[in-house]
Formats: structure tokens, C-alpha cells, sequence
């Protein structure tokens, strides 16, 4: 039997709508992972200074919205943690628990652009494989030429080669980056976040049950 393969997708979904689950199921879909989950940042990197919403509140949306979707899990190794919550930090401890898996983070192409620039990203790329998704306005090309096409410093393209057989990009470690041009919906918590401060309809943008639970707990009316 090979490893289990986890797709693991990581972010502060404050709150979790559908550009996430979308991402989330395609690329499970795509690159045959058995799992993916999704990670909540107890403190991002990033926000340090923006006033995140209570983790509880942001892992409860997780799974309100993966409820019947067996193969999506919400996943709070990094809630159990002290922040600032470093992906590097976070393969290596699920890698420790989880010996029987092999991960493959998920990135949108926003995020994607910046990872170079992460806590100790050399080693986070030696730890897994990658899957870069389209974000709107952005979307990502498959193929060989994908990668050159997004303008990254050269230091960075040269971290990467492509590999003809495999009909992939892989890192010097030898770990997969695969590009997925994905439905593209152009949805973030940010939005979300601006309509319900001014009283004004998420229905379509997240699940149902998401919505209810904004409402219910007042989150985002500052
Ligand atoms: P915020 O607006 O607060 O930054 P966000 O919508 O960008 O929230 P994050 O939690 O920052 O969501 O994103 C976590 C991960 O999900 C990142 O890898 C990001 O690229 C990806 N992602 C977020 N929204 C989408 C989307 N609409 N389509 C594809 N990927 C997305
Ligand atoms: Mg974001």
C-alpha cells in the first residue's frame, strides 16, 4: 500500500468560503489525493496587526461548510500552537504524526507569488509537493512554460526545473509543482467580511450554514 496522500491548505479563512472549497475539491480531484485539509493559521504571519477573528469561530466555519464532504477535513495543528503559525513548522509536525502520509500543500497563485519569502522556504519546499492553483484575477498555465509565465525572480525560477516525463515542475529537493487552472471564482474573506460590515448580502458566496453563523455570532459588524 503507498502513503496516504493529504492535501493540506492552509490560510485564516476568516471566514471559509467557496473559492477555498472549490480549490479544495478540484485539486483533490485532479491530483488524486486522498484527503485534503484545511488548515487554520491561529495567527498568520501576514495578519499579525489586522485583529483576526476568534480561532474557535473560524474553525467552526470549517466545518460547518465540510460537512458532507467526507474527503475535506478541518485540521487545528496550528490552532494548538502559539502563533505566528509557520507552514514550515506545520508539515514537519503533521510529517511527525501523520508517518504513513505524504503532503501536498495547496497554493493560491497570490499566495504562491510570495512563498519564496517565507519562514525558511527552502526546507518547506524539500518537505512537500505543491499544487498552485488560479486566483482570481490570476490564473496559472499547465505545461512546461507555466512557471516562467508568472515573472518570478530569476533566483526563484531557477529553483525549479521541468520534468518531461512526469509532465510536472519539480523543486532541486526533487518535490512535484503542479499548476491547476481551476473554476475561478472570485471570492475572498475580505469581501465577505466589507458586506457584512455594511449590512449587505453573502448568500452564494460561502455555505449556508457559514452565512448562519456570521449572523448568529455578530462576527465581522465590528
Ligand atoms: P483574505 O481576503 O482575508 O486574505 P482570502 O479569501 O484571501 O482571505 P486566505 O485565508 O487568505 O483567503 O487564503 C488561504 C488560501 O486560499 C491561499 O492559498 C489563497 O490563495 C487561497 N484562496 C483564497 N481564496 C481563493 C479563491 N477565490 N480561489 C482560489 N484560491 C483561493
Ligand atoms: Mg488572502
Amino acid at each position: 500500500m503507498g502513503a496516504r496522500r493529504i492535501g493540506l491548505q492552509g490560510g485564516s479563512f476568516d471566514p471559509v468560503h467557496f473559492g477555498h472549497l472549490r480549490a479544495a475539491e478540484e485539486v483533490r480531484e485532479r491530483a488524486g489525493l486522498d484527503e485534503v485539509w484545511l488548515v487554520p493559521a491561529r495567527v498568520s504571519p501576514f495578519k499579525l496587526r489586522a485583529g483576526t477573528s476568534p480561532g474557535e469561530d473560524r474553525l467552526r466555519m470549517i466545518e460547518l461548510a465540510i460537512e458532507g464532504a467526507p474527503a475535506l477535513r478541518a485540521c487545528t495543528v496550528e490552532l494548538e500552537r502559539e502563533g505566528p503559525s509557520f507552514t514550515v513548522d506545520t508539515v514537519a509536525e503533521l510529517t511527525r504524526r501523520h508517518p504513513d502520509a505524504d503532503f501536498t500543500l495547496i497554493l493560491g497563485l497570490d499566495a504562491f507569488r510570495d512563498v519564496h519569502g517565507w519562514h525558511r522556504s527552502t526546507d518547506l519546499l524539500s518537505s512537500c509537493d505543491l499544487a498552485v492553483t488560479s486566483r482570481p484575477p490570476d490564473r496559472v498555465a499547465e505545461g512546461p512554460g507555466a512557471l516562467a509565465s508568472l515573472g518570478l525572480p530569476i533566483a526563484v525560477q531557477e529553483a525549479f526545473w521541468y520534468d518531461d516525463i512526469q509532465a510536472c515542475h519539480r523543486h532541486r529537493s526533487g518535490r512535484r509543482l503542479d499548476f491547476h487552472p481551476l473554476t475561478a471564482l472570485d471570492i475572498s474573506s475580505t469581501t465577505i467580511r466589507r458586506l457584512v460590515r455594511e449590512g449587505r448580502s453573502i448568500r452564494f458566496l460561502t455555505e449556508r450554514a457559514v452565512a448562519d453563523w456570521i449572523a448568529a455570532r455578530g462576527l465581522y459588524r465590528d
